[in-house]
């Protein structure tokens, strides 16, 4: 195994001896040459080990086939290891519960939403797949507490019962018992075409500073979308890099989409990110202060102190996502009032109580550790610590509180939650967009074939999670299909798995 021989390979930039390396953006890509220090062999070599790679790993080992994935990081899961809930319709869960949504109305309802601008071979694939999926996990240990709806959206959320990177490992744990060789920092680099089929992978071997060739004719891309390349984001969405922070894994850096463009594939939907709106960056995720200021739709500022929505765009969190994210600051105001409604009710949408947020606030209130929640026993005094116009917040503010007597925002058209700012202390928290993931990526078919410009199958090429686009329009939909993003990275993920094994012809 320890061969060497040069490789020449068009399109990869190589940060040797960094922990991170990427994949530059295609176009701007230059010839790389590259010392292989070991070349291994595979049936199907897999990029990302998160939960696209890892459903396809737990399938490949099933379907008799040698797999090995590269991951990036020091950790097997990515990003999928942090969400709650994978989707599915006609689930024997959903059966058991009584859910009786048909994959049908699901399907022109979710079409609908996404303008018709969503893959339908994509969409239906996965609706047709996700019931089966749920029970292979279930056959393969994971254990689920039910389905719920996230927000208001269609009980499809089936909710493993502690999360979905313990089901994750559950999977893991049966893809290397059977065979798969999980090889964690080692970055993929360069994907090799030969004959313009799928040839081999170059990887980054980190301990020794050493590439590597997996040679495979089979490659799945699943290295988890690009929303950490601040490069990627600003060419394909409309939103700037620093005015969202990242909830989920580092990483992600779109190297497996550039592989694929490099490749000659094409993309779709690329301009859809899975925002939520409304969270305070310096403030654990869990914690009530953010919960209750990021999830109540009282008032909303911007960065020039003016009002720019209704605020109850909240329910669906990708529109909030979106509507922050085009601010370049929002602050989340409230009074005293509004404040003791929320610590005896609880925080809007039913994310948790608003408990201790009083003695939580004092303690935020203006300290150095805290920089984004203030308070202040007037407007104009608040404003200052806001570092806004005092004078543009008052007449925002001003405005609101006379819509609020009057029962209608005539800005935005708000109705609902009109409460005015009257009773001091005052309360802003500054808050930012959050992502999750993108959700654009190479363009693929029902079978997890990435296709070209002609829209023909990359032969050996396939793409799962944040690497495919399709699923899609211009918006994240977290108002229908609930888990859609993990149900998308793991129900392709198999797909793949399967393909291969035609592909093969084995
Ligand atoms: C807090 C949070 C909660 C969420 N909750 C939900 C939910 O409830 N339901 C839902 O549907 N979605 C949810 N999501 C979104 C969902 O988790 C992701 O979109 C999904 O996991 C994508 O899976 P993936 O396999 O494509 O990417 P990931 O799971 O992120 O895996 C990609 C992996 O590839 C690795 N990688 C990157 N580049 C390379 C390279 N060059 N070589 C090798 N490896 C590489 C990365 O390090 C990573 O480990 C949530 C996201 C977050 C952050």
């Amino acid at each position: 195994m320890d061969r060497r021989q040069f490789i020449k390979a068009a399109g990869a930039t190589v940060a040797a001896g960094t922990a991170l390396a990427s994949v530059a953006i295609a176009e701007e890509a230059a010839p790389q040459e590259y010392e292989i220090a070991e070349t291994l062999q595979a049936d199907m070599v897999v990029v990302g080990g998160g939960g696209g790679g890892i459903g396809a790993a737990a399938q490949a080992v099933e379907n008799g086939l040698n797999v090995i994935i590269l991951e990036k990081t020091g950790f097997i899961g990515g990003t999928c290891s942090r969400a709650h809930g994978i989707f599915a319709v006609e689930s024997s869960i959903q059966k058991e519960a009584g859910v009786t949504t048909t994959r049908e109305e699901l399907f022109t309802k979710c079409m609908d939403y996404h303008h018709w601008l969503a893959d339908t071979d994509v969409t239906m694939t996965l609706f047709k797949k996700s019931a089966e999926t749920i029970d292979w996990m279930i056959d393969k240990g994971v254990t689920f507490s039910g389905v719920e709806r996230s927000g208001d959206s269609e009980r499809t959320w089936h909710n493993p019962v502690s999360s979905v990177g313990d089901a994750l490992a559950v999977l893991e744990a049966y893809a290397e018992e059977n065979g798969a060789i999980f090889l964690t920092e080692t970055p993929a680099v360069d994907l090799i075409m030969e004959d313009g089929k799928v040839a081999a992978v170059i990887a980054h071997r980190l301990e020794d500073d050493a590439y590597i060739k997996v040679e495979a004719p089979v490659c799945l891309l699943a290295s988890g979308g690009f929303i950490c390349s601040r490069e990627m984001v600003e060419k394909y969405t409309p939103f700037k890099f620093d005015n969202f922070f990242n909830l989920g894994s580092v990483g992600r850096d779109g190297d497996g989409i550039n592989m694929g463009l490099k490749a000659g594939a094409q993309l779709h939907g690329m301009s859809a990110l899975m925002l939520a709106g409304g969270t305070i960056e310096s403030v654990a995720m869990s914690d009530q202060i953010r919960m209750g200021f990021g999830r109540s739709p009282i008032l909303w500022l911007n960065e020039k102190g003016k009002r720019f929505a209704d605020e109850t765009t909240y329910g669906n969190f990708t529109f909030s996502g979106h509507i922050m994210c085009l601010q370049d600051q929002v602050y989340s105001l409230m009074d005293d009032k509004a404040l003791q409604y929320f610590i005896e009710n609880g925080a809007a949408f039913n994310h948790g109580k608003f408990e201790n947020a009083r003695q939580e606030l004092a303690e935020f209130a203006n300290t150095p550790e805290h920089p984004d929640v203030f308070q202040a026993d007037t407007l104009e005094e608040l404003a200052e610590l806001m570092g806004l116009d005092p004078a543009t917040v008052v007449e925002s503010i001003t405005a609101y509180n006379t819509y609020c007597d009057e029962g209608l925002d005539k800005d935005y058209g708000k109705t609902n939650w009109l409460w005015k700012l009257e009773t001091p202390p005052y309360y802003a928290a500054r808050l930012k967009s959050a992502v999750y993931t993108s959700v654009g990526g190479l363009k693929i078919n029902g079978k997890a074939e990435v296709l070209d410009a002609e829209k023909n199958p990359i032969p050996g090429l396939y793409a799962a999670g944040g690497d495919a686009g399709g699923l899609y329009g211009d918006s994240y939909d977290v108002i229908i299909c609930a888990g859609s993003q993990v149900g998308a990275t793991v129900n392709f993920g198999r797909i793949a798995a399967d393909q291969a094994v035609i592909y093969l012809g084995k």
